[in-house]
């Protein structure tokens, strides 16, 4: 067994490291600042790098190279904050990859391309207000009208609403007229931001995520050509099983959340003085560190350990919700123990440390929260899925 990366995964690291520190930090700060997304020149530019296409096919445009060859760029990105990461995550790891696997040709064609070079963004409109992690309740419908697909519904949390261009709705399939009960009834259609019918609520104020946007998506009678169809009814378990990767990247902003945490404070605890001597020299604070690093670790081993199990496939259930359910907890972990070794600094909004709390914590609700990935964990390990419903 190898735990090394390869000579060109060390470069490719070494090269998103580069760009993300000389570039990323002051937008960062602004994006904080202002709740506002990475800027389309800035969505360009990382296009530009590749770093939009690391592990989607060279016939899009991509680099074809591997998960784990793209979850080692997200990290650096996410170093530096998860709004300038989470268009990364987004075409790396997240709701590009669903057209990716289950997409038509003719829809892998018209946007695989546009997200690789940084012109457009694709979001996933999953959950809704009375669905969440029973996301087999949602209501939204699609009805199959001759070439085009007519859906209604509204839509919550989906991050990037308003921003991107694209959005990955999933929905529930009708027949004779009526609504396909259970799981069976979802599948996935892809809407666009200006399709006549679509509208957004007011901007939600979250406790961290900001320069992610998020807002209430409505859909009022929006056609979209049947080509737009990603999944028909009976396709849920398919979706579900592409969120492997998600879950790898989902752990990976984590991690990269974390790590920089960590980074900041051994810097902090070397440079600041109490009694005489730099903090570091106290053993509590020297736990704490070591604590933080024995997390970072551990969670990193973990997420590598599923994409590079995952080979040219999906990360499998159980080692993906091992991954993120344990880099979920580690940031939470992690970043407050950053808070606490920093003190008084460590609270203030002058370091970024508390944004690493409010933005770490994030990523153990979102893409499942995890309770329900331990459930999944459990499943996994004793062969069957486990009836949420059952009275
Ligand atoms: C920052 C952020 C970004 C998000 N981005 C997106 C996005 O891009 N697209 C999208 O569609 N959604 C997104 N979400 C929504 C997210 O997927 C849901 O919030 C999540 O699935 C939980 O659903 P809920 O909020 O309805 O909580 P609920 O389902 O109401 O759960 C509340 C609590 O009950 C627990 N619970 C519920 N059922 C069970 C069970 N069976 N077993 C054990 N515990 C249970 C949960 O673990 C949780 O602690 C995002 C959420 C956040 C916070």
């Amino acid at each position: 067994m190898h735990f090394g990366l390869s000579e060109q995964q060390r470069e490719l690291q070494e090269a998103a490291r580069k760009f993300a520190r000389a570039e990323l930090p002051d937008l960062a700060r602004e994006l904080e600042r202002d709740d506002k997304p990475v800027p389309d020149d800035m969505l360009r530019r990382y296009g530009e790098m590749g770093f939009l296409g690391i592990n989607l096919p060279e016939q899009y445009g991509g680099m074809g190279l591997s998960h784990l060859d793209a979850l080692l760029v997200l990290e650096e990105f996410a170093q530096i904050s998860v709004a300038v990461a989470f268009p990364v995550f987004e075409a790396l790891t997240g709701p590009v990859r669903t057209i990716e696997q289950f997409g038509s040709d003719a829809l892998k064609s018209a946007i695989l391309p546009e997200v690789i070079r940084g012109e457009k963004i694709v979001a996933v409109a999953m959950s809704e207000p009375g669905a969440g992690t029973a996301l087999t309740d949602l209501t939204t419908t699609a009805l199959v009208d001759g070439e085009e697909i007519v859906l209604n519904g509204q839509k919550r949390w989906s991050s990037g609403a308003g921003h991107s261009h694209y959005y990955i709705t999933y929905c529930r399939f009708t027949e004779g007229g009526k609504p396909i009960e259970g799981a069976k009834g979802i599948g996935a259609v892809l809407v666009g931001k200006n399709d006549n019918g679509v509208s957004f609520g007011k901007p939600e104020e979250l406790m961290g995520f900001r320069g992610i946007p998020s807002a209430d998506i409505f859909l009022d009678d929006v056609r979209v050509p049947a080509g737009n169809l990603i999944v028909g009814a009976g396709g849920f378990g398919k979706l579900m099983s592409a969120f492997g990767l998600e879950r790898c990247g989902n752990a990976t902003m984590g991690l990269g959340v974390a790590a920089a945490a960590l980074e900041d404070a051994l810097d902090y605890t070397q440079e600041r003085e109490a009694f005489g001597k730099p903090i570091v020299d106290f053993q509590a604070v020297q736990m704490k560190l070591a604590e933080m690093a024995m997390q970072v670790d551990a969670a990193r081993l973990l997420i590598w350990r599923a994409a590079a199990n995952s080979g040219n496939g999906l990360p499998t259930v159980y080692e993906s919700s091992l991954a993120k359910c344990f880099s979920n907890e580690m940031v939470r972990d992690v970043t407050s123990l950053g808070v606490q070794v920093m003190g008084g600094y460590g609270y203030s909004k002058e370091y970024p440390m508390e944004q690493r709390l409010r933005d770490g914590f994030a990523w153990g609700i979102a893409g499942g929260t995890t309770d329900v990935q331990k459930s999944n964990i459990t499943a996994s390990m004793i062969g069957r899925r486990f009836n949420q419903r059952a009275k």
